[in-house]
């Protein structure tokens, strides 16, 4: 039927970015709910969802360079930016009466659980939203990398890369008025023409695990949604 979910279990990676409005704060608490909004209603119809947050809005390793701060540093700094957000996203949840586990790639017993996958496991069995923050714990990976990396673990069907873009074009549709966007495309063919879809270590892992991206813009207010039910939306990267 058109109402049940096609993925079981997903991984939603949220980029930093999402999070901001159109003010100046990193996060924006009507945008939060909105978001969250939309994660209670998957969660509702059944599916099992892991959420990977990055940090963009509050800081990026690579942004730390032009400060003086060297980039393993600045790497640090972006995945303690991921905690802040992750947590952002955990309270907004709860509120909404979803039950969350905040996962970390990086102890910090006060905070967060550690990274157990068998813990995450279980916890999504259980119903549990789980929340995985400070990146891979390690400095020159990227969140899109974390969600490859996660999606194969928990043995996720597809990764949802919600983002500011409506999915994936032959060419940047900023600078080019006759730009086409992709329904869909296997990823031979997304790294023929060298199109971004992620950067070069995540796009890889899915590769190599046959693990389907799907890019969509999450502004549209049943944006998941409509991704869960198989709806037309975004971009999909398949084998
Ligand atoms: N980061 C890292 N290792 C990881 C994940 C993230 O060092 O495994 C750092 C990196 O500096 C990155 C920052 O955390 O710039 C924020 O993550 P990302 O840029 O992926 O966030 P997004 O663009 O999705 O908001």
């Amino acid at each position: 039927a058109d109402s049940s979910p096609r993925y079981k279990r997903i991984v939603l990676k949220l980029s930093g970015e999402v999070l901001r409005g159109s003010g100046t704060d990193p996060i924006d608490s009507e945008v939060l709910s909105r978001i969250c909004g939309q994660v209670k209603e998957i969660h509702e119809m059944g599916v099992q969802v892991c959420v990977v947050i990055g940090g963009g809005n509050i800081f990026r390793g690579l942004q730390g360079e032009s400060r003086g701060v060297d980039r393993t540093t600045g790497d640090y700094m972006g995945m303690l930016a991921t905690v802040i957000n992750g947590l952002a996203i955990m309270d907004c949840l709860e509120k909404m009466d979803v039950r969350t586990r905040v996962q970390t790639a990086i102890p910090m017993d006060q905070v967060a659980e550690p990274f157990i996958l068998r813990r995450s496991v279980r916890h999504l069995e259980k119903g549990r939203v789980v929340i995985f923050v400070a990146g891979t714990g390690n400095p020159y990976f990227s969140t899109d990398t974390t969600a490859a990396l996660r999606a194969n673990e928990v043995g996720a069907e597809i990764i949802f890369k919600a983002t500011k873009v409506d999915g994936i074009y032959n060419k940047d549709p900023k600078k080019h008025a006759d730009a086409v966007r992709y329904d869909d495309i296997t990823f031979i063919d997304a790294l023929r023409q060298r199109l971004n879809v992620m950067d070069a270590t995540a796009f890889s892992l899915c590769l190599d695990n046959d693990l389907p991206i799907l890019v969509f813009d999450l502004s549209d207010p049943h944006a998941i949604r409509q991704a869960v039910l198989g709806q037309k939306i975004g971009t999909l990267v398949h084998s």
